[in-house]
């Protein structure tokens, strides 16, 4: 029986581990991939504090995982599939294996974390090198610059309307003859000079030699092809559901988990922690606060039993 099980090895998991590890807690992370969640794909992070030159992004993850082995946390690379968080000893089932806990804190991040793939020909080429999934972590590097986003609901909106503080042009591009975003939003959009727009057209592909360099974009009606400069391109067309496993939890209509400011959730001993709460800002520090106040919150709730 642990004390604490942590799902996920992403800054606001390992945050908690190294809170729960300190205090001398058993506790279990379960994490099936690298350590340091989605911040291990960013090429460069310059906004965590602390790292006044920035750091790479696999590197911040393997830092945040080594603070979190320092305090004795036990780890395991299995992923989660079922939990079960009815009695006051809540069941959690990876690969098969059943674990058992006192709490338990999820912090699997965004609730399909993979953003939704454009599909086209280069995207996979370019990713990290021109091609982002994230304005709010990577508009800086596109000072001056060129850029496209892909999509045309309120996600695509908003990072076009925050890429336009830093870039010289923004071109959003989308398939359909409308947005579908809110209206309030698309007119923020229509009056940023810095904004174009390009309905009923696709990106077919991505192009250049070491970084992205141009777009080429079909026109859907005519199937005329051409080619746009762009040195940064930010897909924006929907987020991947992966979220079937937190079921009985309060989760709003995106299948973000509700908390309060401690971290709780709708259940007594269940606390969530980062990304995949309900909140206004994903980013890692904020991850990592949240997961030293669900470490807190459930060590207050352990010294309870
Ligand atoms: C390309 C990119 C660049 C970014 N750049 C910045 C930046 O410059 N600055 C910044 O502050 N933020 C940046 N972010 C955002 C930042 O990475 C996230 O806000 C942060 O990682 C959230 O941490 P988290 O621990 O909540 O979730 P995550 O980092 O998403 O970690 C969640 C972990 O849970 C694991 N998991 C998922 N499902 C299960 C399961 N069923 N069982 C067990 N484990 C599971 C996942 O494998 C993952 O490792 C960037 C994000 C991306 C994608």
């Amino acid at each position: 029986m642990y004390d604490m099980i942590i799902l996920g090895g992403g800054p606001a998991g390992l945050t908690a581990a190294l809170y729960g590890g300190r205090a001398a807690y058993k506790v279990l992370l379960l994490e099936p991939g690298a350590f340091g969640g989605k911040i291990a794909s960013a090429a460069w992070v310059d906004n965590y504090p602390g790292f006044h030159k920035g750091i790479e992004g696999a590197e911040l993850g393997q830092l945040l995982a080594q603070h979190a082995e320092r305090f004795g946390v036990e780890a395991k690379k299995l992923k989660v599939e079922k939990i079960d968080l009815a009695g006051s000893v809540k069941k959690v089932i990876a690969s098969g294996k059943e674990y058992l806990a006192k709490t338990v804190i999820i912090a699997t991040g965004t609730p399909g974390t993979l953003p939704r793939a454009l599909g086209a020909e280069g995207e996979e080429e370019f990713m990290g090198r021109g091609v982002s999934y994230c304005a709010t972590c990577d508009a800086p590097f596109f000072k001056n610059k060129d850029v496209v986003v892909i999509g045309g609901g309120d996600e695509a909106m908003r990072e076009a309307l925050h890429l336009s503080r830093f870039a010289r042009k923004v071109t959003i591009v989308h398939r359909q003859k409308q947005f579908q975003a809110a209206p309030k939003l698309l007119q923020k959009a229509e009056a940023e000079p810095k904004i174009e727009f390009m309905l009923e057209t696709a990106v077919k592909k991505f192009e250049g030699q070491q970084l992205l360099e141009k777009v080429m974009i079909e026109d859907l009606k005519t199937k005329r092809q051409q080619e746009l400069e762009a040195q940064g391109a930010f897909i924006s067309v929907g987020r991947l559901p992966d979220t079937e496993f937190l079921e009985g939890l309060e989760k709003d209509e995106k299948g973000y988990i509700i908390t309060n400011e401690n971290m709780e959730t709708s259940i007594p001993g269940v606390f969530a922690a980062g990304d995949v709460r309900r909140k206004s800002l994903r980013q890692v520090v904020t991850a990592a606060a949240d997961g030293a106040i669900a470490a807190t919150m459930a060590i207050k709730y352990l010294e309870k039993l």
